[in-house]
Parts: C-alpha cells; structure tokens; sequence
C-alpha cells in the first residue's frame, strides 16, 4: 500500500487534459477478475472491443489495441508505414508534434518541420502554438515535392499541450489538391471521443490514439485506428517491428484473441467506455465538451488572461491553455493550487515552461467540478498577486446556467 504523508478529505480535482477523471462505473469494471486471454470468454471481449473501437473512431477498417501508452502507438503507425530515411513532413502546433518529430527522427527516419508563421506578444516564446495547422502550407510544401520524396504527412488533431484543434478534413483537401501520395497519419490521443472524428470520411491514413483522454479511462491502452492503404503500404514498409506489426495483430483479432498477453483488465474498462459513450451518443458527448470549453473560456475571459489558442474556430473542447502575466511563474502557481486547494492543473511544456497552465474539461466532469476548478485557479491566481479584470468563476456559472445541458439530469428528468 502507498503510504502517503497527508490525506485531504473530498476528491482529488484531476483536471489536467489527461489522464482524465476515470468514472466508478469504469473503475468497477476493471476490477473484475482477470481471466485466460487465451480463453472463450476473452475471446467474446475480444470482438466486442475490436468492434466497438471502430465506431468510435468511425471506421470500418481495422483498429490495433497496443497495451501501451500513446507514444508507443506513434511508434507503432511509423514503423509499420514507412522505410528507413523515408522523409516525412510534420507540423509543429506544439510540444505533442515537437515530439513526435523526436521520436520518428530517432527511428531513422528524415524529418522536416511546418510551423505557422507571425508573431505574437502574449506567448513571444511559441507563437505558432496558438494556432492550428495551416493546410495551405502543406499543400505548397507538397506541390514543390515533385519527386514525391515525401512518404507521409503527420499531424495532430488535438494538440494537447495548447488546447488548439486542427482542421483535419482539410489537411486531407490539401494533400490531395497536391495530388500528392503522401500518407496521413493523424495523431487523435486527446481528440477521440471528445471531439468530432472521422477516421474514414476525413481519410486518414492511420489515426492514433490513446485510453486515458476522452475514452476515460487509465492509462495502458493505445490504438492505430487503419486505412486499406496503410495496410497495403504496411506490406513493404522496411523499419524494423515486431511487437508493433499489424500483420499479426489483425488476422488473430479476427477471433477476438491477440499475438501477446493483451491488458485484459484495460479491455473491460475500454467495454464499459463505449457503452456509456454510445448510450449518451457521439454527437451529445462532443456538444457536452464544447460547452464545458465555452464555460471555462468565458471565465478565464472574465479574468482578462489570454486564451492560448488565438484561432476562434479552433478552441479545443478537451482543454484550455491559459496564458499567465509576465513574470508569474506558472508552474509556481499550479503547485499553490495544488497544495492549497487539491486540484491539478495542466504544466506548460517544453519551450513556454512556466507560461501557462492548461485546464482540463474531460472524462468524468460536470458543471460543478469545472465550477470548483474555475475557483481554484481564481483563488491561486490571487494569491500568486495576479491582477484578474473580473470574476472568472461568476462569468463560467453564468454561461452554464443560461445554456442547459443537452445530456445529464435535466434531459433524464
Ligand atoms: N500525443 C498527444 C496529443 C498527447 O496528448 C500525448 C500525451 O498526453 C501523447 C501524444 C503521448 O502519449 P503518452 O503520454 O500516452 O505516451
């Protein structure tokens, strides 16, 4: 048993922008028994997860479960798609993409980076990390690459350490308009299940994602969501994978089973997601974020404090990232307002340290858990000597109680 030196009383407030708040009715099913993954009843959960991953991710393709965290199912989309060298083409909306460039140059590959280009005087320091990806910029990228050099374009559509979204859909017009063969590989680690995702109609090519951001649950369980061209293109790709390859994965999943030791616990858990999420319904649950989203911006607009994302259509629904005054060390604000009031915030990461802090509006929240976030981070944001325009927190319930809910209590009643 963890011995910890303190116990506040009440919950813990998890509202950083993953892992999210896991709701009882999840955590009850992964203490169920572990059983035989070799076995006829594993073999039942096998199918039914197999199955209804895919209409989260609205696909009719194969969808891999990794029992890993997200970056390894990054790993897993390069190494079964491409070559070593292969050139593909990133774009950096902030530290997830930053990244993911890391991780595919060390697999060998060559990378090269997109960034939006302006300035900007809130966030010097990152300004591209205000906004989403600009699909012009690939499209011209992908017109001069007359030797097709390019294997594979990757983006992020929730770009979690910033709370910007990117147009996914249109990234896909993009590449086509170059009429380019470029793969897409889209990363949806903390977008799935929160955010609207097609995975077929937006033609990815393989979409990645993850278990502890919308689908709430722990961490441990990661996907590659596939495309047939990913699939052919898997057949004479030449990094090195084993544990990652697809080839086994999807033929063995066809009887529910998989090639390892699947995370049979995670897998009940993941059952139990998808029966909430579709008992509520796709399009509620998104419109359920989207407001949270709205409730908080109006607060952290109240406080007059920046919002970190500057497109006005690309407010993440999962999160918002909150730019701090000059000379306030955030990352100094965030432990105040844990140790005073029990809520974790969202770090600012990689090149804007101590610039921000990010909120998360995920997973197992309501209105009165974003409400009590709302005043931990007004009553830290006084306390750290901020000079706040207005009332956050009175502006976040007044936008909560003049737009109902379309799920929850009100509509059951
Ligand atoms: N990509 C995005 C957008 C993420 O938010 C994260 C984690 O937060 C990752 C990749 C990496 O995933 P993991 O930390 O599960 O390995």
């Amino acid at each position: 048993m963890l011995t910890l030196d303190f116990h506040p009383t009440g919950h813990h407030f998890l509202q950083i922008p993953g892992p999210s708040p896991v709701p009882d009715r999840i955590l009850r099913a992964i203490s169920l028994p572990t059983i035989d993954h070799r076995g006829p009843e594993f073999g039942a959960l096998g199918l039914k997860v197999t199955d209804g991953i895919k209409r989260i991710f609205k696909t009719q393709h194969p969808v891999m479960i990794y029992p890993s965290s997200g970056t390894g199912a990054w790993e897993a989309a390069l190494v079964n798609l491409l070559s070593p060298g292969d050139h593909v083409l990133m774009y950096e909306t902030g530290q997830f993409a930053a990244l993911w460039a890391k991780l595919a140059k060390r697999l060998g590959l060559s990378t090269e980076t997109l960034e939006w280009r302006g300035g900007d005087s809130d966030l010097p320091e990152a300004p591209g990390w205000r906004h989403g990806v600009q699909a012009d910029l690939i499209r011209e990228r992908l017109e001069q690459d007359k030797e097709h050099r390019i294997k594979a374009v990757c983006v992020v559509h929730n770009e979690t350490s910033t709370g910007v979204t990117s147009n996914i859909p249109a990234v896909r017009k993009a590449i086509d308009a170059a009429k380019h063969p470029a793969l897409m590989i889209v990363d949806s680690i903390s977008g799935l299940a929160s955010a609207d995702y097609r995975h077929d109609e937006w033609g990815a090519d393989v979409t990645v994602s993850g278990s502890q951001k919308g689908l709430m649950l722990p961490p441990g369980l990661s996907f590659n969501a596939l495309s047939p061209r990913a699939i052919e293109a898997s057949k004479s790709a030449k990094l090195p994978k084993s544990y990652w390859a697809w080839d086994e994965i999807i033929e063995m999943n066809k009887t529910g089973y998989f090639p390892y030791t699947p995370n049979t616990n995670l897998l009940y858990g993941l059952h139990e997601a998808i029966e909430m999420l579709e008992s509520e319904g796709l399009d509620q649950v998104f419109a359920r974020h989207k407001r949270w989203s709205a409730g908080v911006r109006k607060g952290v607009e109240a406080w007059g404090l920046p919002v970190q994302c500057a497109d006005q259509d690309l407010h993440s629904p999962i999160l918002t990232g909150v730019v701090v005054p000059k000379g306030v060390d955030a990352d100094a604000l965030r432990k105040t307002i844990l140790q005073r009031f029990d809520l974790s915030l969202g770090a600012a990461l990689g090149k804007i340290k101590g610039r921000t802090f990010r909120i998360g509006h995920l997973g197992y929240s309501n209105d009165l858990t974003l409400l009590a976030t709302m005043a931990g981070c007004e009553m830290g944001l006084k306390l750290a000597g901020v000079n706040l325009a207005g009332g956050g927190v009175e502006a976040s319930m007044e936008y909560f109680s003049t737009h109902p809910s379309q799920s929850g209590p009100a509509k059951a009643a």
